[in-house]
């Protein structure tokens, strides 16, 4: 239902919850982020309400280095739960995803990996993604978390914005989308992502919309688009000249 991630020197926890609060009219079941800190990946997800998530995120403290990506949930696949929260992890826990839409082919998906030893964690179509680009990168024996969305979003049918983060690259978001939106806000040594501007135009106005089945590698000082098959995409930047 709403995205937002964040990449920059701000505590990206308070951003990421901020932009969830902003995105709270669109309605929604269930509230999670993901951040990293010292380097671990730190989630936390609630049923119901932003505020049970931020109840329970004051519970423990908690640091956040300025990397983080948050998600308010309306479910399609699995009943509201704590556990079907976004975000969703691999086996390792090394990579997070958030996800808007459906992924119609989840099933089979999800079918194969248990095939190849993958535990899965909750009832949503979503969760294959992660186990998905968890392996993609073992396969690959790489880090390179753009190049397996690439691979895998070209397995994927549906609608879906996807943002994921990963342990072994601590500075970068990637994002992805088919038939949902995605929006990109540059700002000035820190950028935003988010399912719709309002998100983040508290902190910059300049945007960048991704086209159809674009990838996005989102960095503190850099926005990099490109195809599903990694060539260059035409960006389009935009000043957002209303208020919200
Ligand atoms: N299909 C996913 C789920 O049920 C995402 C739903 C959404 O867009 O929030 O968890």
């Amino acid at each position: 239902c709403g995205i937002v991630g964040y990449v920059g020197p701000q505590p990206a926890l308070e951003v990421v919850v901020d932009g969830l609060s902003r995105l709270e009219y669109r309605g929604y079941d269930s509230a999670g982020v993901a951040v990293l800190a010292d380097g671990k990946l730190d989630t936390e997800k609630r049923s119901g309400k932003l505020a049970n998530l931020m109840t329970a995120l004051e519970e423990t403290p908690r640091s956040s280095d300025g990397i983080g990506i948050g998600h308010t949930r309306w479910a399609t696949h699995g009943p509201p739960t704590d556990t079907n929260a976004h975000p969703h992890t691999d086996g390792d826990r090394r990579v997070a995803v958030i996800h808007n839409g459906i992924i119609e082919n989840f099933a089979t998906l999800r079918m194969e990996l248990e095939e190849r030893g993958c535990v899965f964690a909750s009832q949503t179509d979503t969760e294959v993604t992660a186990h998905l680009l968890s392996e993609e990168m073992k396969n690959r024996g790489d880090d390179d978390l753009a190049g397996a969305m690439r691979t895998v979003c070209q397995r994927l049918k549906g609608a879906f914005t996807l943002v994921v983060m990963d342990t072994a690259n601590p500075e970068l978001i990637v994002g992805a989308r088919r038939n949902s939106p995605l929006v990109v806000g540059r700002g000035e040594g820190e950028n935003f992502l988010a399912s719709d501007v309002a998100a983040f135009i508290a902190h910059t106005r300049n945007a960048v919309e991704l086209g159809q089945d674009q990838v996005v590698e989102l960095r503190r000082d850099s926005v990099t688009i490109t195809d599903y098959d990694g060539n260059p995409a035409d960006v389009r930047e935009y000043y957002v000249d209303w208020d919200a």
